[in-house]
């Protein structure tokens, strides 16, 4: 798992490296200088799907970035989230730029979360009249001045707090018990310094237009169906799928990682899983971790089954929730430990008890 992450980061270098190397730096939308100092760390993998649509694969890195679409039509692209910050998109866009220089026509927003919005700004600069889509729900929270997890005022609340964030790394870095951990705490301390800059200027522009309820997109030639599916990793989760090419992408409302509960609907988010399964669909663009077969869907929304039926059954037999945890961790692990921690970040063990404590309070205290 290591050796094959590593082989990707190469790939994905490799691929940076040749698009900047046939760019005209000049063709580029915008700010490339001044972000040109984070935008070589990003990498990002743009693996073809279908014809003229690509899953641009984020590297798993300390400092998160989301996976995009990317859409090819007649008349120009459209893509589908803009990852944590503008170095991140701008050093996709340098990639997108290798395969295709058609205009950036629409970008679309999954849902409200910092690490998949906060770049809008690189394909607003570079496309005039860029077309910005989301959910209502999204943008009602994009907006939202009490918003945590992402938003435009959660980019002030961040800027406030990484400062602590980067001593705590610093601390850690004193007391690292080994050269490898010590050279990985330094690798984070630089990308939460580079992070916190680029947050001190970013300004995302919000959605211009936002959805309530599925669209058909007609979009040069290519169908784009926009799906409001119900709620699942947030209330305004949307779902872009293309019929003929048998693609959807499903923003964190499925991921190769373990999931992320805190703005979630756990009982809501199995229903919604189901209705992406009844679409037809041979690749899924998932909001973290290489695309996957319809499988995938099944899997997933199978861990979330059995993760929400283990709480409940332990919460009935009055469990303390630490032994609760415990023992779901342990019970899970034989279906769910390997296959969810095949990548550096989001893995089985590191989550599973944050999972079992969101479903408690979700699905047993609140009731
Ligand atoms: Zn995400
Ligand atoms: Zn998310």
């Amino acid at each position: 798992m290591a050796e094959g992450w590593t082989r990707r980061q190469l790939l994905a270098q490799a691929t940076i490296a040749a698009a900047v190397y046939t760019l005209d730096p000049h063709e580029l939308c915008c700010g490339v200088n001044a972000y040109a100092q984070t935008a070589s760390a990003e990498s990002f993998e743009l693996k073809k799907v279908g014809d003229g649509v690509w899953a641009a694969v984020a590297a798993a890195r300390y400092k998160v970035n989301s996976n995009a679409a990317v859409i090819e039509t007649n008349d120009g692209l459209v893509i589908v989230d803009t990852h944590s910050k503008p170095s991140a998109a701008q050093s996709l866009y340098k990639d997108i730029q290798g395969v295709s220089k058609k205009p950036v026509k629409k970008v679309i927003n999954t849902h409200f979360h910092w690490d998949h919005w906060q770049g809008n700004q690189v394909y607003a600069q570079g496309n005039p009249g860029l077309e910005i889509i989301a959910s209502e729900r999204t943008k009602a929270r994009m907006t939202d001045p009490n918003q945590t997890n992402g938003g435009v005022a959660f980019i002030e609340k961040q800027v406030a707090s990484m400062p602590a964030e980067i001593d705590k790394i610093k601390s850690d870095i004193q007391k690292a018990p080994d050269a490898e951990t010590k050279a990985r705490l330094e690798r984070n301390l630089a990308q939460a310094e580079g992070y916190l800059a680029e947050l001190k200027t970013m300004k995302p522009p919000v959605p211009t237009r936002t959805v309530s309820n599925a669209v058909t997109l007609k979009e040069g030639g290519r169908e784009i169906q926009l799906l409001l599916l119900g709620r699942a990793h947030t209330d305004g989760d949307l779902f872009i799928y293309l019929p003929k090419e048998k693609v959807v992408a499903t923003g964190d409302a499925v991921i190769d990682w373990m999931p992320f509960f805190n703005d979630g609907y756990p009982e809501d988010w199995i229903q919604t899983v189901a209705a992406i399964e009844k679409l037809d669909v041979n690749q899924v663009i998932v909001g973290h971790g290489d695309p996957a077969p319809k499988s995938h869907l099944t899997y997933f929304r199978g861990y979330l089954t059995d993760l929400i039926g283990a709480v409940k059954k332990a919460s009935a037999d009055k469990m303390p929730l630490d032994d609760m945890k415990k023992k779901i961790a342990e019970d899970l692990a034989p279906k769910y430990e390997k296959p969810m921690s095949k990548y550096p970040l989001g893995r089985y063990r590191d989550r599973i008890d944050a999972n079992v404590d969101q479903v408690y309070n979700k699905t047993v205290k609140k009731s």
